[in-house]
């Protein structure tokens, strides 16, 4: 199901030339009828229908019939779907090239938030790199839609890679000007490699420490020696011989990893 977001009226205004915005952002969020239409817009009835035929031809608008006593009546809406579709398949071509560009800028900044935020996301970060936005701002000027900017935007923060400024406009109302913590993306990724450096300890220590078994399929876990004995050295999982397991060659993996993790830390 397609939600709104408040950036569809954003990409009707860019998109349709500028006899058919008002009506578009007419049915936007609400079904009409073309003399609704015509009545809130100021636009003469002949003309919107001319405009609704068009938009519906393009796919921008939907057409709905409903059956009364006193014959049909048809109302318009926005088609979601096709905003979506145009929405999701701009952000593809945008993200990869944002991507590379980001990363020539701040490598280290690219590698921390690679495994936080999707490539599509990526043109908030380059932009955000230029200047300090509002949530919406960026929204706007990037057509993307405002909850996936604000989940960007949450995720960066909770890792400590965004900060913001909390501000007041002129009515008293606050807003939140965003800013990346570029200088903290060493720092995030040194206590990423620290996290998985113990886990690496904690599986060495674990796998030189017991007798393992295993019924070599490849695909089952490896079992301790009290797991193996519980199944009478039969692997749970696909009944064939569990066998003392030679992980000679996964504990040179394993050593080679955190040697390596040690270095970049
Ligand atoms: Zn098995």
């Amino acid at each position: 199901m397609s939600k709104f977001d408040p950036i569809f009226e954003v990409m009707l205004k860019r998109m349709l030339d500028k006899t058919e915005v008002p009506v578009a952002i007419a049915i936007l969020k609400k079904k009409k009828t073309d003399r609704e239409i015509s009545e809130e817009t100021g636009i003469e009835l002949e003309k919107v229908k001319v405009i609704l035929k068009k938009l519906v031809e393009m796919e921008f608008a939907t057409c709905f019939i409903k059956r009364t006593s006193r014959g049909d009546v048809r109302r318009w809406k926005i088609n979601y779907e096709t905003l979506d579709r145009i929405h999701d398949e701009r952000l593809k071509n945008m993200g990869k090239e944002a991507k590379k560009r980001v990363k020539e800028i701040d490598e280290l900044f690219e590698e921390a938030t690679s495994e936080l935020i999707e490539t599509e996301m990526y043109p908030i970060i380059e932009l955000l790199f230029k200047e300090q936005l509002t949530d919406e701002e960026i929204s706007e000027k990037l057509m993307i839609k405002l909850n996936l900017v604000r989940r960007v935007l949450y995720i960066l923060e909770e890792n400590d890679l965004a900060e913001y400024d909390k501000e007041v406009d002129a009515k008293g109302w606050y807003f939140y000007r965003w800013r990346l913590r570029r200088e903290m993306a060493k720092q995030y990724l040194t206590e990423k490699r620290k996290e998985l450096l113990d886990k690496l300890l904690e599986r060495y220590a674990y796998e030189t420490s017991e007798m393992l078994f295993s019924c070599y399929s490849g695909i089952c876990p490896v079992y301790n020696f009290k797991d193996a004995l519980e199944h009478n050295f039969i692997c749970p999982m696909c009944g064939e011989r569990l066998e003392q397991y030679d992980n000679e060659e996964r504990l040179k993996e394993l050593k080679g990893r955190i040697e390596r993790l040690k270095e970049q830390i």
